[in-house]
């Protein structure tokens, strides 16, 4: 078994992990939170590139989300927190050490709604709009298609409007802006998430793997849910069939013999209809609890 150095020991910033974190947009909130759920405190003076992670042999460098991919390719950081289809796209060569469950979205070809293409085949020698020209060109070759590609950074969903493509190939989260611009998906290239990266040497080994246990704890606590309930002993196998639990449940005795007290995880999103099926066979004193943090 190894042990870890005692936290913040070490001042050497060479032995400090960096980790890159989006500066802005929608992912710079959602990975703050993360660490600071995961017990990594730091602050970031006057917008600056770095921060130093308290207690901790973490140094956070500040970046633009779709750089990150390729700097943590190169070794400039360790880690990195960034969204997959970006890794895709610089071709990154990276470890997706874990996925966040958030930020889920699928890259598309878009058409317009009244325009009856059927495959993205049908696009050799239009003009396609996107922020991700070399996944949509891979895309394409293996089609046999070739299109003249319009390379932006954003707002691509206006340009079929604005004269500049025939089609764009664009992320879609919930469909909404592709409604409001009269668009149609054609032909899904792929699913992407947040996700951590890490780069193939694993450089600071130890405190990688501590970061990365903290944000499994985080990422497990978000999406169950701990559940307590009372049940007769004769219910017991039909309430470990609705709860089998992450692992399996545990079973405390009561004072009336008859009845235990079941501990477990459920997913959140199920939880109400659990809480009706347990009552249903007859459990009693159902509740849900908040877990903040955890290890299994
Ligand atoms: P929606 O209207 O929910 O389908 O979201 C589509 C818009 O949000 C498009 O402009 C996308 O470029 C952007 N978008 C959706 N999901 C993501 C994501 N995971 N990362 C970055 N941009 C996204």
């Amino acid at each position: 078994m190894t042990t870890l150095a005692p936290l913040g020991s070490g001042s050497d910033p060479d032995s400090f992990l960096r980790l890159g974190i989006p500066s802005k947009g929608r992912l710079s909130e959602l990975a703050t939170g993360l660490l600071n759920q995961a017990g990594l405190s730091f602050r970031r003076q006057n917008r600056g590139l770095f921060a130093r992670v308290s207690g901790l042999p973490i140094d956070l460098i500040f970046l633009r989300t779709d750089d990150i991919p390729t700097l943590c390719a190169e070794g400039a950081i360790d880690m990195g927190i960034t969204g997959s289809d970006l890794v895709e796209e610089a071709g990154a060569n990276v470890e997706q050490r874990m996925a966040f469950g958030v930020g889920r979205c699928r890259l598309a070809f878009c058409v317009p709604d009244d325009e009856d293409y059927t495959d993205a085949a049908q696009l050799d020698g239009k003009r396609i709009a996107t922020s991700f020209p070399h996944v949509t060109e891979q895309y394409l070759a293996t089609k046999n298609a070739k299109a003249h590609l319009v390379s932006l950074s954003g707002s691509v969903e206006a340009m079929i409007r604005l004269g500049v493509a025939d089609a764009i190939v664009d992320l879609v989260e919930t469909g909404s802006t592709l409604a409001a611009n009269r668009l149609r998906i054609l032909e899904e290239i792929g699913h992407y998430e947040t996700m951590l990266i890490q780069n193939g040497t694993h450089r600071r080994k130890e405190v990688a793997d501590r970061l990365v246990s903290r944000l499994e704890g985080v990422v497990l606590a978000r999406d169950y849910s701990l559940v307590e309930y009372n049940i007769p002993r004769s219910q017991l196998a039909e309430a470990e069939k609705i709860t089998p639990g992450f692992n399996s449940p545990t079973i405390n005795s009561l004072e009336d013999k008859d009845w235990c007290a079941i501990q477990v995880m459920v997913r959140r999103g199920e939880v109400v209809e659990v809480m009706e099926r347990l009552k249903e066979i007859g459990a009693s004193g159902i509740f849900e609890m908040t877990i903040n943090n955890c290890r299994l």
